[in-house]
């Protein structure tokens, strides 16, 4: 028996998920339910993160948890509370598989079945962003190796369970080499150690092309946690609806899975919602936790019951479709059928499939890190770097000069080009008169020159060399 803590949120949350425990209950799923009360009902009684500290204790107590949408309120500051379960508890990797029904859900893509797995915590969604100037905002873009290892390993990992042949990588490397060059870079290590698998990397925008033209060419798909959020959507889109979509989030203590849906407030109480969204979380939910014979059950009835032609509203094509239903009906329909298999789409398997347990990551030596510079950021309105070069030239020490400004990373001084659009926003870097270390008492020196000068800098970024490579973006035309 496992204990699970249920959400049944809101709009159409409490009838899909009565409808997914009926099913799963009817199937033998050994669970014992904690429910709690999450969502709009929380957030207007005053808690703007949606959910109260001792929904929060059951939630870390279970580490299960089975979640059906809900309704963020506009405005308010309200948080999502979506980004902030998935921070809180770790949940680091997002699986979301995307497979066609055809020919009994239209698609153009009769032959696809892949699996995004997405990096859940990092990335832009950090939500670290600042105005520096009047015109320019910045948001931060953090990847870590941890991050990368665990999301990367764990790809490689579930395509083993699950017998899948290749995982694919997306970034943009060309363009970020730091920070997607080490999600490319880990990704190269790490699939050193499964040979078995075949491995490939893509530049984004044209895997993206490819996926949503050629989705059958794929199996796994690893990617960075925007691009992952994006192209899953599109992904489940052209299966042929979202609505038939489950996601699980996972972590190394807990778990949380969902519909990949919202709440449809406008459908809600109809008794018309498709509870298969939140189902296939189920039978995420029932892998994870070991119960594989209850999920493989479970996902063969839902595959007869939509070959048989049983559909909800929003699935529902004459001529395709034989009989339309309700969500209490369409759970009905699958109980019916538990215990039988389809027999145009292919039934599953899940012999062996269980939570995967990932080693935990180990952190490497560290590298000599040397500081060789400084980037400093000012805030300037006027618009000729020739002239800001000279202001700012004021700030040089005794051994650290300005040697390049840029504006949104472009080279404009020196030798810029007078046609380059520059903002408010420029980048001045400091570098040592001849080859030698900086030191952070430079920075200072240059800081309170500034001051002096009463130059507004809105920020520095250190520069450094790791192990004598450098790590920091050169000036675009540099
Ligand atoms: P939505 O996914 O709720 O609805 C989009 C469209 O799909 C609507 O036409 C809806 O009727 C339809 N639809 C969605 N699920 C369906 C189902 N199971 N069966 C039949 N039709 C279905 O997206 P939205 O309208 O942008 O958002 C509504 C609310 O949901 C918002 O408050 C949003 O914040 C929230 N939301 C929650 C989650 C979550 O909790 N995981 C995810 C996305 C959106």
């Amino acid at each position: 028996m496992t204990k699970i803590t249920v959400a049944k949120g809101d709009g159409i949350g409490p009838e899909i998920m009565d409808a997914t425990l009926e099913i799963i209950l009817a199937a033998g799923a050994d669970i014992e339910i904690d429910e709690i009360e999450v969502g709009e009902k929380v957030y207007l009684a005053g808690n703007t993160a949606g959910i109260a500290k001792e929904a929060w204790d059951v939630i870390r107590r279970n580490k299960v948890f089975l979640k059906a949408p809900i309704t963020t309120p506009q405005g308010g500051g309200y948080k999502s509370l979506n980004v902030t379960t998935r921070k809180f508890l770790g949940l680091y990797s997002n699986v979301r598989p995307c497979m066609s029904l055809h020919p009994f859900v239209k698609t153009k893509h009769p032959i696809m079945d892949l699996v995004i797995v997405r990096e859940n915590e990092e990335d832009l969604y950090a939500g670290i962003e600042h105005q520096q100037t009047d015109e320019v905002v910045q948001c931060l873009k953090l990847i870590s190796r941890p991050g990368c290892e665990k999301i990367v390993r764990y790809a490689f990992e579930y395509a083993k369970q699950y017998g899948r042949k290749k995982v694919t990588c997306f970034t943009k490397d060309n363009i970020m080499k730091q920070t997607d060059g080490l999600f490319h870079k880990v990704f190269d290590e790490i699939a050193k150690e499964y040979p078995e698998i075949d491995n490939e990397h893509w530049i984004v925008d044209i895997g993206a092309a490819k996926l949503a033209d050629t989705p059958e060419a794929f199996d796994v798909i690893v990617m960075p946690n925007l691009y992952g959020d994006i192209l899953s959507d599109v992904a489940a889109q052209i299966t042929g609806s979202v609505g038939l979509a489950g996601s699980a989030n996972i972590g190394e203590e807990c778990a949380m899975f969902e519909a990949i849906h919202g709440s449809a407030p406008k459908r809600a109480g109809q008794n018309s919602a498709n509870p298969s969204g939140l189902l296939q979380g189920a039978v995420m939910m029932l892998t994870h936790i070991g119960q594989t014979d209850v999920a493989e059950k479970i996902q063969n009835a839902w595959l007869k019951t939509i070959e048989d032609g049983i559909h909800t509203n929003d699935i529902f094509k004459e001529g395709t479709s034989k009989q339309k239903v309700g969500t209490k009906e369409f759970a009905k329909a699958v109980i019916a059928n538990l215990g039988q298999k389809p027999s145009l789409l292919k039934p599953v398997s899940y012999d062996n499939s269980t939570a995967l347990n990932l080693p935990k990551y180990k952190r490497k030596p560290a590298a000599k890190k040397e500081l060789v510079g400084v980037d400093v950021f000012v805030h300037w309105p006027g618009s000729n770097p020739d002239e800001l070069a000279k202001i700012i030239q004021q700030l040089d020490t005794d051994n650290v000069t300005l040697s390049m400004i840029t504006n949104r990373g472009i080279k404009v001084y020196p030798e810029g080009f007078k046609e380059t659009f520059c903002t408010d926003h420029w980048r001045c870097r400091f570098k040592p008169t001849e080859n030698g270390v900086v030191t952070k008492k430079n920075i200072i020196e240059i800081l309170t020159n500034a001051h002096v000068h009463t130059i507004d800098i809105i920020k520095t970024e250190n520069l450094y060399t790791f192990d004598g490579v450098a790590t920091y973006s050169l000036g675009q035309g540099q």
